[in-house]
């Protein structure tokens, strides 16, 4: 088996992935807070990972991929103030377009999605064993993190407490025993429609403590990868660990992988920002295919510039790809002396999950099997559908799915008049499709239609 590494944002290193039980992967990645419809760069990390879960699979691996739906939190109060509606609706349905848009992404859901406001046991359960064991303190119906209580806190952002600014506001600063302490518990507000009760009061928790509650419900301690996008590393990522590690003693997992932003110009795509173009508003325009093709061409750790260029040439790299796959015979022989290169196709993605150089090596092997094509040889795919299956494009090789309605149509009427044994009219439907530019295939699984090279 090969040996696959990944950059840790903790130690600095590639690391290499050791499972703590043999041919297992836990993968946490934090995923939306839904109180808008999510955007090209929300949808980033749901697409590395979803990718990432596909190559451990194609290694052997058995993966347990987790994406949290944080659907309790401040952003949600606000925008649920500003719309007229009760939080838990805005919640609810945001989560249903995250759903639904994500979907249009055909890249298959995560094994999880556990959501805050049904974690809220746990969550309160972790609170009152960081409050016993001295890590935490009740204030004021709020509880916080005792910073100083931590001694590694600062280990993953590494920069020096003074510079760690919560983003809590003011209001709570009269609570904290120090400016750097961060909210685990917050009382019920005025405004804010949704509570549930705690040893503390009514209340609800803060964001940093749903992720590490939900991420030990699914992946217990020390799993074996936490994703994020970088902009989580400090305060969320940095809050995870404290939590968890000071409530359990463990580490709360082995690989750190944090996907670079989306950008546009030279600015982050963010709501706050007001820059972001809408996930569903992308699939429409440019089509999941690019999209996806999109997103793999560049490295997950790398910034990502979003234009209608650079998804205009995702597209093109699609095409290439599309038109290959019609030139290949599904009955054809495998291509010789080509599945070296699918082995340095997987060979790049076990080095931190390198898909550009994956894909460079995926359109050599195209240009070659192209060559040969021109030169008349008669190919089958081969082992092309484990790199589509990697790239979350294994639909590209399904040609006949898009052939236009005219010649679906045609190719009913041929069926049944075989099935009539009016194999004349059959005959003169195959002509008619030809002149289409299609040719019929019979496949133990029916008749289907190929593009004529
Ligand atoms: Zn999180």
């Amino acid at each position: 088996m090969r040996e696959i590494r990944i950059q840790d944002t903790l130690t600095g290193e590639l690391r290499p992935l050791e499972p703590r039980e043999p041919g297992k992967v836990g993968v946490y990645a934090c995923g939306p807070t839904v109180y808008g419809r999510i955007h090209v760069g929300n949808a980033r990390p749901y697409v590395v990972f979803a990718l990432l879960k596909r190559f451990l699979e194609h290694e052997g691996l058995s993966v347990n991929l987790v994406v949290n739906v944080t659907d309790v939190n401040d952003k949600i109060y606000d925008a649920a103030r500003e719309a007229g509606v009760p939080s838990a609706e805005l919640a609810a349905e945001m989560t249903a377009l995250y759903v639904s848009d994500t979907d249009g992404l055909g890249l298959g859901r995560p094994d999880g999605e556990p959501r805050a406001a049904e974690t809220i046991g746990p969550i309160v359960d972790l609170i009152a064993d960081l409050v016993e064991s001295g890590h935490a303190y009740p204030a004021g119906g709020d509880v916080y993190f005792r910073v100083s209580s931590f001694e590694d806190y600062g280990k993953l952002s590494n920069r020096p407490v003074e510079e760690m600014q919560q983003g809590e506001g003011d209001d709570a600063a009269e609570l904290k025993e120090s400016p750097q302490d961060f909210a685990l518990w917050k009382a019920t507000k005025e405004g804010e429609d949704t509570s549930w009760p705690s040893p503390w009061g009514d209340g609800r928790p803060g964001w940093h403590i749903e992720c590490s509650a939900m991420a030990e419900q699914l992946l217990g301690t020390d799993f074996e990868i936490h994703g994020g996008g970088s902009d989580l590393v400090f305060p969320h990522h940095e809050n995870e660990i404290a939590q968890t590690e000071a409530a359990r003693e463990q580490p709360l997992a082995r690989i750190w992988m944090h996907n670079g932003m989306i950008q546009m110009g030279t600015e982050k795509m963010a709501k706050s920002v007001g820059n972001i173009r809408l996930l569903h508003q992308a699939l429409e325009e440019f089509g999941r295919d690019a999209l996806v093709m999109y997103f793999a061409r560049g490295h997950y750790r790398q910034p990502l510039a979003f234009s209608p260029e650079a998804l205009e040439e995702a597209g093109r790299a699609v095409e290439r790809l599309r038109e290959l796959a019609r030139r290949l015979d599904p009955d054809g022989p495998d291509p010789e002396g080509l599945d070296a290169a699918v082995e340095g196709f997987f060979d790049r993605l076990a080095d931190d999950f390198n898909t550009p150089a994956a894909l460079g090596v995926l359109f050599e092997w195209v240009s070659d099997a192209n060559r040969r094509l021109d030169g008349g040889e008669r190919m089958g795919p081969g082992r092309i559908a484990e790199m589509f299956h990697a790239l979350g494009l294994e639909n590209l090789l399904e040609t006949a799915d898009e052939a236009p309605a005219e010649a679906q149509a045609l190719l009913e009427d041929r069926e049944a008049a075989r099935a009539a044994k009016d194999f004349g009219r059959a005959d003169s439907i195959r002509d008619e499709l030809a002149a289409l530019g299609y040719e019929v295939r019979d496949t133990p699984e029916g008749a289907r239609l190929r593009r004529l090279a």
